[in-house]
């Protein structure tokens, strides 16, 4: 399937600049959302995974569609104060300034084998916070598995030695 056909671009959203990719288009199409979560667990191994983890927000539309087809549970992470339970952080930097993610610290058991899921791989600094807190909980990073990666942001060195999966190169 052409997945990239049901990508718009969105240009200056949400600031100057941006090139936004919106994947509503394909979220509304039954056969290219069905079609892309089962494409995106192409090269694993459907036993083995004990978590998905979703990065707020897009992560949480796909990581839970991947979760059940992977007989997995699905564990969020979320933006500071949004949690409600106790939480494990980690700080990391934005082209100006910086930003936090967090996790439930139970969301992650010692030895859990983990699969990562955003929407989008840009310069990699979401997704690789995210390792980090997967790792401080002692969970395997089995792949971090994206349905779009701007690979001219190099997003991909900064998460390495890591396994990375995308269904949509730019
Ligand atoms: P980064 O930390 O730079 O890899 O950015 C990844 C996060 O920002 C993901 O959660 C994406 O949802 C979002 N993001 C970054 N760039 C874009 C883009 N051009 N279009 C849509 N979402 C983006």
């Amino acid at each position: 399937m052409d997945f990239k056909s049901y990508i718009r671009d969105v240009p200056d959203f949400p600031k100057p600049g941006v090139m936004f990719k919106d994947i509503t288009p394909l979220l509304q199409n039954h056969e290219a959302l069905s079609s892309a979560a089962d494409c995106l667990l192409k090269d694993l191994k459907k036993e083995g995974i004990d978590k998905v983890i979703g990065m707020e927000s897009r992560g949480f539309i796909f990581g839970p569609m991947l979760a059940d087809r992977l007989e997995a549970g699905f564990v969020p992470i979320r933006k500071p104060g949004k949690l409600p339970y106790k939480t494990l952080s980690e700080s990391y930097n934005l082209e100006y300034g910086t930003d936090t993610l967090e996790i439930h610290v139970d969301g992650i058991t010692k030895g859990d084998r983990v699969l990562i899921h955003d929407d989008v791989l840009a310069t990699g600094g979401t997704a690789l916070a995210t390792t980090k807190l997967v790792e401080k909980l002692g969970g395997i990073i089995v792949q971090c598995n994206f349905l779009i990666e701007l690979s001219f942001l190099n997003g991909r060195e900064k998460i390495k030695p890591f396994e990375v999966k995308s269904l949509i190169t730019y």
